[in-house]
């Protein structure tokens, strides 16, 4: 049966007691500040504790949780998640992670509307667009396995695209990493997709995501631009650079 909420309270005052039986100033030491080298961003889904999962305490890990793991560009909560994390917190590492039958992932695959939910889902659904041919492909029993998969990899390369972490990897390459983890309920297990972004999605990322950042004197992630007084905007497409001329003065 479930807890009632008084014992939820009770349950928290003995666990607070026995950790400072352990600990004497454990609660003044992590209150004074936090220093998490990890950014978790996970499902919702309550089968999925990342702490526990990671056998991971308190003050270790900066956490952000949606239905299905989504990042999407617009959503300020999660951006300012990101930006504090990367930016103030100076995390090492983002771990997205989906998990095996998730909830959120196999409703995108039905047409039933699940009412507001619907908005946040459809961009589960243009993941599977993306990738049709493969999962048409898979029989249905497993398709959403492997949906799950690819919706995760789609989610580092979003991150990948985010102003976010394309500044903190022009300051630092490849810093912090990007990882995309799958949880499996029925193991207890995480496996590590060893999603590149770089390395998959060069590319397409060169020629239309890449931000240029006048401010850290750099275009294409890696080398300072110098600076002259014709030059107009320059915009990174493939090995080659594309240049936009300034608009003509008006007379
Ligand atoms: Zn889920």
């Amino acid at each position: 049966m479930a807890l009632s909420t008084e014992e939820l309270l009770a349950n928290n005052r003995s666990w607070a007691a026995s950790v400072k039986r352990k600990n004497k100033n454990f609660f003044e030491d992590l209150a004074a500040k936090q220093s998490p080298e990890y950014l978790w961003i996970g499902c919702s889904d309550s089968r999925i504790p990342p702490n526990e999962v990671t056998k991971t305490g308190p003050g270790e890990m900066f956490i952000h949780r949606n239905v299905a793991n989504l990042i999407v560009h617009t959503d300020m909560n999660l951006m300012s998640v990101l930006q504090y994390a990367v930016e103030i917190l100076k995390v090492k590492h983002v771990i997205i992670c989906g998990h095996y039958g998730c909830g959120g992932v196999l409703s995108s695959m039905q047409n039933a509307s699940h009412g507001l939910i619907d908005k946040w889902l459809r961009n589960i659904k243009d993941v599977y667009r993306l990738h049709r041919k493969e999962l048409n492909l898979i029989d249905p029993t497993v398709r959403a396995n492997r949906l799950v998969e690819l919706n995760v990899i789609e989610q580092v390369y979003n991150l990948y695209k985010t102003s976010i972490i394309q500044r903190a990897w022009q300051k630092t390459p490849n810093t912090p990493e990007l990882h995309g983890w799958i949880y499996d309920m029925h193991s207890g297990l995480l496996h590590d997709l060893q999603v590149n972004p770089k390395a998959a999605y060069a590319e397409e990322f060169d020629q239309i995501y890449r931000l240029d950042f006048p401010d850290l004197n750099t275009v294409a992630g890696t080398k300072p631009v110098e600076k002259s007084a014709t030059s107009g905007n320059s915009v990174a497409a493939g090995t080659g650079k594309i240049r936009i001329e300034p608009l003509p003065k008006k007379k």
